[in-house]
């Protein structure tokens, strides 16, 4: 089976996030996308607005109505009273590293699943600074959601450096839009264009704190939530 892998720090989690996991899943055929709240993100450079609990909640809201669209706890926090959450771990410094969980995933699948991490091409661009890059890149082919002003050599260029095609080699993309599929000494990424909308959360955020209005940015029942536990 395809299983595709989608996490985020899900603060909250928006129809921009939800409109790429579906355009995934029809791509690539997924037969499941689990989504995984962060426990501590740790490349952002602040805490998450909203605890992990919360995040959690509103992913379960946001994907409610999709049957294969799964919220997944591996990232639950594992400390403090009522949080042993079986396959819940985390890395002695704190934060959660993605090759951690998808290690962690892939305990309970088939070794015949075939794993897709679903990202967008903003934080695809840091995969380097990843925890072993080059030992996810091998483990899941990667579905990286494309914005315009990006170049194939963009994306090549992003790639950890053992993987990295030379300068001279890539220089020729530097012209064509990110689109297609990359495949290169042994790892896929494919290219969803025309998937990413105008969406953030950081936008969303402040917009709540500033009490202005959203609309079609949320799903109703995390809009409601959002407000009824006055989050932001
Ligand atoms: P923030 O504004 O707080 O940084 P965010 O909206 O980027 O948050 P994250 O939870 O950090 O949301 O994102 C999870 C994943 O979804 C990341 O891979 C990110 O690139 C991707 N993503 C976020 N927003 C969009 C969007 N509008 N369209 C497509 N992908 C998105």
């Amino acid at each position: 089976m395809n299983i595709g892998i989608f996490g985020g720090t899900f603060d909250p989690i928006h129809l921009g996030h939800v409109a790429l996991a579906r355009a995934a899943r029809e791509r690539f055929e997924l037969s499941r996308v689990l989504f995984v709240p962060t426990g501590v993100p740790p490349l952002k450079p602040h805490a998450p607005g909203a605890s992990y609990f919360h995040r959690y909640a509103m992913v379960a809201l946001a994907t409610r109505e999709e049957k294969s669209f799964v919220p997944s706890l591996v990232e639950a926090p594992t400390t403090g009273p009522g949080t042993a959450i079986k396959g819940a771990k985390r890395d002695t410094s704190g934060a959660n590293y993605t090759i951690d969980t998808v290690r962690r995933l892939k305990e309970n699948l088939k070794s015949s699943d075939r794993l897709f991490f679903i990202v967008g091409i903003d934080a695809f661009n840091d995969i380097s600074k990843w925890r072993e890059p080059e030992a996810l890149l091998r483990l899941c082919d990667f579905i990286v959601a494309s914005r315009p002003g990006y170049s194939l050599a963009d994306v090549a260029n992003a790639l950890p450096e053992k993987l990295r095609p030379a300068a001279s080699v890539t220089r020729p993309f530097a012209k064509q839009s990110a689109k297609g599929d990359v495949m290169l000494n042994g790892v896929s990424v494919h290219l969803l264009d025309g998937v990413s909308q105008n969406i953030s959360a950081t936008e969303i955020r402040k917009a709540i704190a500033a009490k202005r209005p959203l609309k079609k940015l949320l799903d109703t029942a995390v809009a409601d939530y959002i407000k009824k536990m006055q989050l932001y």
